[in-house]
Protein backbone atom coordinates (compact mmCIF):
# COMPACT_ATOMS: atom_id res chain seq x y z
CA UNK A 1 0.00 0.00 0.00
CA UNK A 2 1.27 3.80 -0.76
CA UNK A 3 2.20 5.64 2.22
CA UNK A 4 0.87 8.70 2.54
CA UNK A 5 3.58 12.03 2.64
CA UNK A 6 2.80 15.57 3.26
CA UNK A 7 1.48 17.21 6.45
CA UNK A 8 -1.22 15.70 8.48
CA UNK A 9 -4.79 16.72 6.35
CA UNK A 10 -3.00 16.26 3.17
CA UNK A 11 -5.05 14.90 0.40
CA UNK A 12 -1.36 13.98 -1.25
CA UNK A 13 -1.04 10.09 -1.65
CA UNK A 14 1.96 7.98 -2.26
CA UNK A 15 1.53 6.70 -5.61
CA UNK A 16 3.36 3.51 -7.66
CA UNK A 17 6.54 4.95 -9.49
CA UNK A 18 7.42 1.57 -10.63
CA UNK A 19 10.83 2.29 -8.66
CA UNK A 20 12.46 0.05 -5.68
CA UNK A 21 12.38 0.21 -2.25
CA UNK A 22 15.19 1.96 -1.94
CA UNK A 23 15.14 4.21 -4.26
CA UNK A 24 11.33 5.36 -3.33
CA UNK A 25 13.08 5.73 0.44
CA UNK A 26 15.58 8.07 -1.25
CA UNK A 27 12.99 10.42 -2.86
CA UNK A 28 10.35 10.16 -0.66
CA UNK A 29 10.12 13.80 -0.09
CA UNK A 30 10.44 14.10 -3.35
CA UNK A 31 7.11 12.13 -4.77
CA UNK A 32 4.28 14.76 -5.95
CA UNK A 33 0.80 14.38 -4.74
CA UNK A 34 -1.74 13.30 -6.82
CA UNK A 35 -5.19 13.48 -6.94
CA UNK A 36 -8.91 12.28 -8.68
CA UNK A 37 -7.90 10.02 -11.89
CA UNK A 38 -4.33 11.43 -12.51
CA UNK A 39 -2.26 8.46 -12.94
CA UNK A 40 1.61 8.85 -12.52
CA UNK A 41 4.06 7.31 -14.75
CA UNK A 42 7.37 7.89 -12.83
CA UNK A 43 8.70 10.00 -15.87
CA UNK A 44 10.53 13.10 -14.66
CA UNK A 45 8.89 15.85 -16.88
CA UNK A 46 6.50 17.17 -19.11
CA UNK A 47 5.86 13.88 -21.62
CA UNK A 48 2.35 13.00 -20.59
CA UNK A 49 1.38 16.77 -20.19
CA UNK A 50 2.45 17.37 -23.45
CA UNK A 51 0.33 14.40 -24.67
CA UNK A 52 -2.89 15.59 -22.60
CA UNK A 53 -2.68 12.88 -20.19
CA UNK A 54 -3.59 13.29 -16.69
CA UNK A 55 -0.36 12.39 -15.33
CA UNK A 56 2.20 14.26 -13.80
CA UNK A 57 6.35 14.27 -13.87
CA UNK A 58 7.85 13.01 -10.38
CA UNK A 59 10.49 15.10 -9.56
CA UNK A 60 9.50 17.31 -5.80
CA UNK A 61 6.09 17.74 -4.50
CA UNK A 62 4.05 19.70 -3.65
CA UNK A 63 1.37 18.96 -1.29
CA UNK A 64 -1.48 20.33 -0.62
CA UNK A 65 -5.11 20.23 0.72
CA UNK A 66 -6.96 20.24 -2.66
CA UNK A 67 -10.99 20.62 -2.83
CA UNK A 68 -12.74 18.07 -3.14
CA UNK A 69 -12.90 16.93 -6.91
CA UNK A 70 -9.84 18.86 -7.51
CA UNK A 71 -8.72 16.64 -10.91
CA UNK A 72 -4.89 17.84 -10.95
CA UNK A 73 -2.29 19.10 -8.75
CA UNK A 74 0.91 21.27 -9.63
CA UNK A 75 4.63 20.63 -8.93
CA UNK A 76 8.18 21.69 -8.70
CA UNK A 77 10.93 20.64 -10.49
CA UNK A 78 13.81 21.50 -8.28
CA UNK A 79 13.89 25.56 -8.05
CA UNK A 80 13.99 26.46 -11.55
CA UNK A 81 10.91 28.51 -12.14
CA UNK A 82 10.72 28.65 -15.25
CA UNK A 83 10.32 24.98 -15.21
CA UNK A 84 6.66 25.46 -12.76
CA UNK A 85 5.85 27.96 -15.34
CA UNK A 86 6.08 26.06 -18.15
CA UNK A 87 4.55 22.97 -16.20
CA UNK A 88 1.86 25.08 -15.31
CA UNK A 89 0.83 26.07 -19.02
CA UNK A 90 0.92 22.32 -19.90
CA UNK A 91 -1.30 20.86 -16.68
CA UNK A 92 -4.02 23.90 -17.83
CA UNK A 93 -3.72 22.99 -21.76
CA UNK A 94 -5.06 19.43 -20.13
CA UNK A 95 -8.05 21.51 -19.11
CA UNK A 96 -6.70 20.15 -15.09
CA UNK A 97 -6.31 22.97 -12.60
CA UNK A 98 -3.00 24.39 -10.79
CA UNK A 99 -2.15 25.74 -7.38
CA UNK A 100 1.40 26.75 -6.36
CA UNK A 101 3.49 28.89 -4.24
CA UNK A 102 5.92 29.79 -6.40
CA UNK A 103 5.03 32.65 -8.93
CA UNK A 104 5.09 31.37 -12.55
CA UNK A 105 6.49 32.31 -15.09
CA UNK A 106 4.82 32.35 -18.89
CA UNK A 107 5.83 29.56 -21.45
CA UNK A 108 7.15 32.06 -23.55
CA UNK A 109 10.40 32.95 -21.48
CA UNK A 110 11.37 29.31 -22.12
CA UNK A 111 13.09 28.60 -25.46
CA UNK A 112 10.86 29.28 -28.33
CA UNK A 113 11.15 25.39 -29.27
CA UNK A 114 10.27 24.12 -26.37
CA UNK A 115 7.07 25.96 -26.44
CA UNK A 116 6.34 25.29 -30.31
CA UNK A 117 6.98 21.37 -29.22
CA UNK A 118 4.52 21.78 -26.62
CA UNK A 119 2.07 23.76 -28.24
CA UNK A 120 2.12 20.94 -31.32
CA UNK A 121 2.00 18.01 -29.19
CA UNK A 122 -1.44 19.63 -27.48
CA UNK A 123 -2.98 20.68 -31.03
CA UNK A 124 -3.96 24.04 -28.96
CA UNK A 125 -1.75 27.49 -28.99
CA UNK A 126 -0.67 28.20 -25.64
CA UNK A 127 -2.99 28.76 -22.15
CA UNK A 128 -3.48 32.41 -21.70
CA UNK A 129 -5.41 31.11 -18.03
CA UNK A 130 -4.05 33.11 -15.35
CA UNK A 131 -2.68 31.34 -12.40
CA UNK A 132 -5.05 30.42 -10.12
CA UNK A 133 -5.40 31.33 -6.44
CA UNK A 134 -3.19 29.50 -3.54
CA UNK A 135 -5.71 27.44 -1.81
CA UNK A 136 -5.73 29.10 1.28
CA UNK A 137 -4.91 26.09 3.56
CA UNK A 138 -1.84 25.17 0.87
CA UNK A 139 1.28 23.79 2.37
CA UNK A 140 4.28 23.01 0.86
CA UNK A 141 7.43 20.96 0.84
CA UNK A 142 10.46 20.47 -1.14
CA UNK A 143 13.12 18.76 -1.51
CA UNK A 144 16.68 20.12 -0.70
CA UNK A 145 18.94 18.27 -2.19
CA UNK A 146 21.00 19.71 -4.73
CA UNK A 147 20.86 18.65 -8.49
CA UNK A 148 23.94 16.55 -9.87
CA UNK A 149 27.13 18.23 -11.14
CA UNK A 150 26.41 17.31 -15.29
CA UNK A 151 29.28 17.43 -17.58
CA UNK A 152 28.80 18.30 -21.28
CA UNK A 153 31.03 17.01 -23.83
CA UNK A 154 31.90 19.10 -26.72
CA UNK A 155 31.43 18.29 -29.98
CA UNK A 156 27.92 17.21 -29.31
CA UNK A 157 24.52 17.47 -31.79
CA UNK A 158 23.89 18.49 -34.91
CA UNK A 159 27.03 18.02 -37.57
CA UNK A 160 27.72 19.76 -40.64
CA UNK A 161 25.81 17.25 -42.76
CA UNK A 162 22.88 17.66 -40.75
CA UNK A 163 22.99 21.06 -40.92
CA UNK A 164 22.95 20.84 -44.36
CA UNK A 165 19.73 18.73 -44.56
CA UNK A 166 17.56 20.05 -42.56
CA UNK A 167 18.57 23.71 -44.20
CA UNK A 168 17.72 22.39 -47.70
CA UNK A 169 14.06 21.17 -46.46
CA UNK A 170 13.40 24.41 -44.44
CA UNK A 171 14.41 26.83 -47.31
CA UNK A 172 12.27 24.28 -49.81
CA UNK A 173 9.57 24.93 -47.60
CA UNK A 174 10.28 28.70 -47.38
CA UNK A 175 10.85 29.17 -50.99
CA UNK A 176 8.04 26.94 -52.29
CA UNK A 177 5.69 26.07 -49.14
CA UNK A 178 4.24 22.41 -48.23
CA UNK A 179 4.51 19.66 -49.08
CA UNK A 180 7.83 18.97 -49.74
CA UNK A 181 8.22 14.76 -50.12
CA UNK A 182 11.56 13.71 -48.44
CA UNK A 183 12.63 9.82 -49.54
CA UNK A 184 13.03 9.04 -45.22
CA UNK A 185 13.43 10.56 -42.59
CA UNK A 186 16.12 13.79 -43.53
CA UNK A 187 18.11 13.08 -40.35
CA UNK A 188 17.59 10.24 -38.16
CA UNK A 189 15.78 12.07 -35.50
CA UNK A 190 12.44 12.15 -34.21
CA UNK A 191 12.21 15.40 -33.17
CA UNK A 192 13.43 17.18 -36.38
CA UNK A 193 11.09 14.97 -38.68
CA UNK A 194 8.06 15.85 -35.99
CA UNK A 195 9.52 19.60 -36.19
CA UNK A 196 9.65 19.29 -40.49
CA UNK A 197 6.25 17.85 -40.79
CA UNK A 198 4.43 20.23 -38.70
CA UNK A 199 5.67 22.52 -41.36
CA UNK A 200 4.69 20.89 -44.45
CA UNK A 201 7.45 17.83 -45.03
CA UNK A 202 5.89 15.06 -45.72
CA UNK A 203 8.54 12.11 -45.18
CA UNK A 204 7.88 8.98 -47.37
CA UNK A 205 9.57 5.16 -47.52
CA UNK A 206 9.56 4.75 -50.87
CA UNK A 207 9.34 7.10 -54.22
CA UNK A 208 5.95 5.21 -54.75
CA UNK A 209 4.15 6.91 -52.75
CA UNK A 210 5.14 10.57 -54.40
CA UNK A 211 3.42 11.86 -57.84
CA UNK A 212 5.58 11.85 -60.89
CA UNK A 213 7.20 14.97 -61.71
CA UNK A 214 6.89 16.16 -57.78
CA UNK A 215 9.38 17.67 -55.95
CA UNK A 216 11.56 14.80 -53.76
CA UNK A 217 14.51 15.15 -51.39
CA UNK A 218 16.93 12.34 -50.81
CA UNK A 219 18.26 12.28 -46.94
CA UNK A 220 21.48 13.07 -45.22
CA UNK A 221 21.89 9.18 -45.61
CA UNK A 222 22.02 9.06 -49.42
CA UNK A 223 20.32 6.73 -51.97
CA UNK A 224 21.28 3.98 -54.28
CA UNK A 225 21.58 4.53 -58.24
CA UNK A 226 18.32 2.40 -58.57
CA UNK A 227 16.19 4.90 -56.27
CA UNK A 228 18.12 7.90 -58.40
CA UNK A 229 17.18 6.36 -61.71
CA UNK A 230 13.47 5.74 -60.88
CA UNK A 231 13.37 9.19 -59.98
CA UNK A 232 14.96 10.33 -63.04
CA UNK A 233 12.82 7.96 -65.07
CA UNK A 234 9.32 9.53 -63.79
CA UNK A 235 10.45 13.20 -64.03
CA UNK A 236 11.29 13.70 -60.55
CA UNK A 237 12.60 17.20 -59.36
CA UNK A 238 15.93 15.79 -56.69
CA UNK A 239 17.02 18.10 -53.99
CA UNK A 240 19.56 15.80 -52.85
CA UNK A 241 20.38 16.45 -49.24
CA UNK A 242 23.42 13.13 -49.34
CA UNK A 243 25.96 14.45 -46.70
CA UNK A 244 28.97 14.84 -48.97
CA UNK A 245 30.95 12.45 -46.75
CA UNK A 246 28.22 9.50 -47.46
CA UNK A 247 28.86 10.97 -51.29
CA UNK A 248 32.16 10.12 -50.83
CA UNK A 249 31.67 6.16 -49.81
CA UNK A 250 29.57 5.91 -52.63
CA UNK A 251 32.20 7.22 -55.27
CA UNK A 252 35.03 4.48 -53.14
CA UNK A 253 32.76 2.09 -53.76
CA UNK A 254 32.04 2.42 -57.69
CA UNK A 255 35.99 3.29 -57.94
CA UNK A 256 36.71 0.32 -55.83
CA UNK A 257 34.25 -2.29 -57.52
CA UNK A 258 35.40 -0.66 -60.95
CA UNK A 259 39.18 -1.77 -60.95
CA UNK A 260 38.06 -5.33 -60.24
CA UNK A 261 37.94 -5.84 -56.14
CA UNK A 262 35.45 -7.61 -53.67
CA UNK A 263 34.65 -4.53 -51.81
CA UNK A 264 33.84 -5.59 -48.07
CA UNK A 265 31.53 -3.15 -46.66
CA UNK A 266 31.56 -2.51 -42.75
CA UNK A 267 28.31 -1.74 -41.39
CA UNK A 268 24.75 -2.16 -40.57
CA UNK A 269 22.45 -4.37 -43.02
CA UNK A 270 19.35 -2.27 -42.07
CA UNK A 271 20.71 1.23 -41.83
CA UNK A 272 19.89 3.30 -45.01
CA UNK A 273 23.47 4.78 -45.36
CA UNK A 274 24.45 0.92 -46.18
CA UNK A 275 21.30 0.08 -48.61
CA UNK A 276 22.72 3.00 -50.70
CA UNK A 277 26.15 2.11 -50.92
CA UNK A 278 25.64 -1.36 -51.11
CA UNK A 279 23.59 -0.70 -54.52
CA UNK A 280 26.55 1.25 -56.18
CA UNK A 281 27.92 -2.07 -57.07
CA UNK A 282 25.92 -4.68 -55.38
CA UNK A 283 27.21 -7.38 -57.58
CA UNK A 284 31.21 -6.61 -55.76
CA UNK A 285 30.44 -6.12 -52.15
CA UNK A 286 29.73 -8.17 -49.66
CA UNK A 287 28.38 -6.78 -46.22
CA UNK A 288 30.22 -7.38 -43.23
CA UNK A 289 29.27 -6.33 -39.75
CA UNK A 290 31.02 -8.08 -37.23
CA UNK A 291 34.04 -9.45 -36.14
CA UNK A 292 32.61 -12.76 -35.83
CA UNK A 293 31.34 -12.03 -39.98
CA UNK A 294 35.08 -11.49 -41.24
CA UNK A 295 35.91 -15.57 -40.92
CA UNK A 296 32.92 -16.56 -43.18
CA UNK A 297 33.15 -13.59 -45.59
CA UNK A 298 33.76 -14.91 -49.07
CA UNK A 299 35.66 -12.96 -52.02
CA UNK A 300 36.35 -13.84 -55.53
CA UNK A 301 40.11 -13.25 -54.91
CA UNK A 302 41.71 -12.82 -52.23
CA UNK A 303 44.81 -10.78 -53.23
CA UNK A 304 42.28 -8.24 -54.23
CA UNK A 305 40.35 -7.02 -51.76
CA UNK A 306 39.33 -3.21 -50.65
CA UNK A 307 37.23 -2.30 -47.58
CA UNK A 308 35.04 0.39 -46.73
CA UNK A 309 32.89 1.25 -43.80
CA UNK A 310 29.67 2.95 -42.79
CA UNK A 311 29.78 6.69 -41.98
CA UNK A 312 29.25 6.10 -38.30
CA UNK A 313 30.17 2.92 -36.72
CA UNK A 314 32.45 2.81 -33.61
CA UNK A 315 36.29 3.77 -34.41
CA UNK A 316 37.39 1.03 -31.84
CA UNK A 317 35.36 -1.59 -33.21
CA UNK A 318 36.06 -0.99 -36.92
CA UNK A 319 39.33 -1.06 -36.54
CA UNK A 320 39.20 -4.57 -34.83
CA UNK A 321 37.11 -5.71 -37.92
CA UNK A 322 39.56 -4.31 -40.37
CA UNK A 323 43.05 -5.50 -38.69
CA UNK A 324 41.07 -9.19 -38.47
CA UNK A 325 40.17 -8.63 -42.53
CA UNK A 326 43.54 -7.66 -42.88
CA UNK A 327 44.54 -10.72 -41.24
CA UNK A 328 42.48 -12.98 -44.16
CA UNK A 329 43.53 -11.32 -47.14
CA UNK A 330 47.31 -9.36 -46.49
CA UNK A 331 46.69 -7.21 -49.30
CA UNK A 332 43.56 -5.36 -48.08
CA UNK A 333 43.46 -1.85 -49.05
CA UNK A 334 41.39 0.33 -47.70
CA UNK A 335 40.27 4.75 -48.82
CA UNK A 336 42.64 7.21 -48.40
CA UNK A 337 41.35 8.57 -45.56
CA UNK A 338 38.70 7.18 -42.79
CA UNK A 339 35.03 6.45 -43.93
CA UNK A 340 34.10 7.31 -40.55
CA UNK A 341 33.26 10.79 -40.28
CA UNK A 342 34.52 13.54 -38.26
CA UNK A 343 31.74 14.17 -36.40
CA UNK A 344 31.28 10.65 -35.50
CA UNK A 345 34.62 10.46 -34.37
CA UNK A 346 34.94 13.94 -32.48
CA UNK A 347 31.43 13.00 -30.66
CA UNK A 348 32.83 9.43 -29.59
CA UNK A 349 36.25 11.29 -28.32
CA UNK A 350 33.98 13.49 -26.30
CA UNK A 351 31.82 10.91 -24.79
CA UNK A 352 35.27 8.82 -23.86
CA UNK A 353 36.43 11.83 -22.01
CA UNK A 354 33.28 12.82 -20.18
CA UNK A 355 32.43 8.84 -19.34
CA UNK A 356 35.50 9.24 -17.36
CA UNK A 357 34.47 11.47 -15.24
CA UNK A 358 30.46 10.63 -15.21
CA UNK A 359 28.78 8.08 -12.42
CA UNK A 360 25.80 8.13 -15.43
CA UNK A 361 25.37 9.36 -18.79
CA UNK A 362 22.81 10.37 -20.97
CA UNK A 363 22.87 10.33 -24.64
CA UNK A 364 20.38 12.51 -26.29
CA UNK A 365 19.18 10.89 -29.70
CA UNK A 366 16.43 8.59 -30.98
CA UNK A 367 16.65 4.93 -31.29
CA UNK A 368 17.54 4.46 -35.01
CA UNK A 369 20.29 7.30 -34.69
CA UNK A 370 23.39 5.08 -35.76
CA UNK A 371 25.68 7.64 -34.09
CA UNK A 372 23.94 7.85 -31.42
CA UNK A 373 23.67 4.17 -30.55
CA UNK A 374 27.51 4.12 -30.84
CA UNK A 375 28.09 6.55 -27.97
CA UNK A 376 25.56 4.85 -25.64
CA UNK A 377 27.87 1.45 -26.29
CA UNK A 378 31.30 3.04 -26.02
CA UNK A 379 30.18 4.55 -22.81
CA UNK A 380 28.95 0.93 -21.15
CA UNK A 381 32.20 -0.60 -22.52
CA UNK A 382 33.61 1.59 -20.31
CA UNK A 383 32.18 0.32 -17.32
CA UNK A 384 29.67 3.17 -16.49
CA UNK A 385 25.90 3.09 -17.03
CA UNK A 386 24.39 5.07 -20.38
CA UNK A 387 21.04 6.02 -21.47
CA UNK A 388 19.56 6.92 -24.64
CA UNK A 389 16.99 8.93 -24.65
CA UNK A 390 15.32 10.80 -27.22
CA UNK A 391 14.36 13.75 -24.88
CA UNK A 392 13.90 14.99 -21.59
CA UNK A 393 11.40 13.02 -20.95
CA UNK A 394 12.72 9.96 -21.65
CA UNK A 395 14.40 9.82 -18.27
CA UNK A 396 14.03 7.70 -15.67
CA UNK A 397 14.61 9.12 -11.88
CA UNK A 398 15.88 5.76 -10.85
CA UNK A 399 18.71 6.10 -13.43
CA UNK A 400 20.09 9.21 -11.38
CA UNK A 401 19.47 8.09 -7.87
CA UNK A 402 23.04 8.48 -6.11
CA UNK A 403 24.62 9.76 -8.76
CA UNK A 404 26.62 13.49 -8.43
CA UNK A 405 28.18 13.52 -11.71
CA UNK A 406 26.02 12.93 -14.93
CA UNK A 407 27.38 13.41 -18.67
CA UNK A 408 25.47 14.39 -21.51
CA UNK A 409 25.95 14.45 -24.56
CA UNK A 410 24.23 14.02 -27.75
CA UNK A 411 24.49 12.24 -31.09
CA UNK A 412 24.66 14.61 -35.08
CA UNK A 413 21.22 14.23 -35.64
CA UNK A 414 19.85 15.47 -32.27
CA UNK A 415 19.01 19.70 -31.95
CA UNK A 416 20.50 21.17 -29.11
CA UNK A 417 17.84 22.47 -27.29
CA UNK A 418 16.76 18.96 -26.46
CA UNK A 419 20.29 19.28 -24.01
CA UNK A 420 18.60 22.40 -22.61
CA UNK A 421 15.70 20.60 -21.32
CA UNK A 422 17.57 18.16 -20.00
CA UNK A 423 19.88 19.83 -17.88
CA UNK A 424 16.60 21.76 -16.70
CA UNK A 425 14.94 19.29 -15.61
CA UNK A 426 18.05 17.71 -13.47
CA UNK A 427 18.69 20.84 -11.75
CA UNK A 428 21.89 20.93 -12.37
CA UNK A 429 23.85 22.79 -9.49
CA UNK A 430 26.82 23.13 -12.24
CA UNK A 431 28.05 22.63 -16.11
CA UNK A 432 31.52 21.96 -17.11
CA UNK A 433 31.89 21.75 -20.71
CA UNK A 434 34.47 19.00 -21.49
CA UNK A 435 35.88 19.85 -25.06
CA UNK A 436 38.33 17.56 -27.11
CA UNK A 437 38.34 19.31 -30.31
CA UNK A 438 36.86 22.16 -31.90
CA UNK A 439 34.19 21.70 -35.15
CA UNK A 440 34.67 24.03 -38.22
CA UNK A 441 33.22 21.94 -41.06
CA UNK A 442 30.59 23.27 -43.21
CA UNK A 443 28.78 22.54 -46.23
CA UNK A 444 27.46 23.97 -48.70
CA UNK A 445 23.86 23.71 -50.19
CA UNK A 446 22.92 22.52 -53.72
CA UNK A 447 22.72 25.23 -55.82
CA UNK A 448 18.60 24.56 -56.14
CA UNK A 449 18.33 26.43 -52.48
CA UNK A 450 20.93 28.55 -52.51
CA UNK A 451 20.40 32.61 -52.12
CA UNK A 452 20.10 33.92 -55.45
S1 LIG B 1 27.24 12.02 -39.12
FE1 LIG B 1 28.93 12.35 -40.55
S2 LIG B 1 28.30 11.35 -42.45
FE2 LIG B 1 26.46 11.59 -41.18
S3 LIG B 1 25.58 13.54 -41.82
FE3 LIG B 1 26.94 14.00 -40.10
S4 LIG B 1 28.92 14.54 -41.07
FE4 LIG B 1 27.68 13.48 -42.61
Amino acid sequence: MPKPVGPAGSRAVRADFGVSNWVEERVRDDLLGVWGDATVTGKPVHSDLDSRKKTLPVVAALNADTPAGATLVSLYHGDDPLDLGHAAELIERCGARVWGQARPTSCSTRPATTCARSTRASGRPASSTPWPASPPAATTERSTMPGPVVVLASPRSFCAGVERAVEIVERLLAQRGGPIHVRKQIVHNTHVVADLEARGAVFVDELAEVADGATVVFSAHGVSPAVRAEAERRGMEVVDATCPLVTKVHTEARRFAGRGDTVVLIGHADHEEVEGTLGEAPERTVLVQTLDDVATVEVDDPTRVSYLTQTTLAVDETAEIVAALRGRFPALKGPASADICYATTNRQDAVRAVADEADVVLVVGSENSSNSVRLVELVRRRGKPAHLIDDVTDIRPEWLVGKETVGLTAGASAPTHLLDDVIAALDAREVRVRETTRETVQFTLPLDVRPR
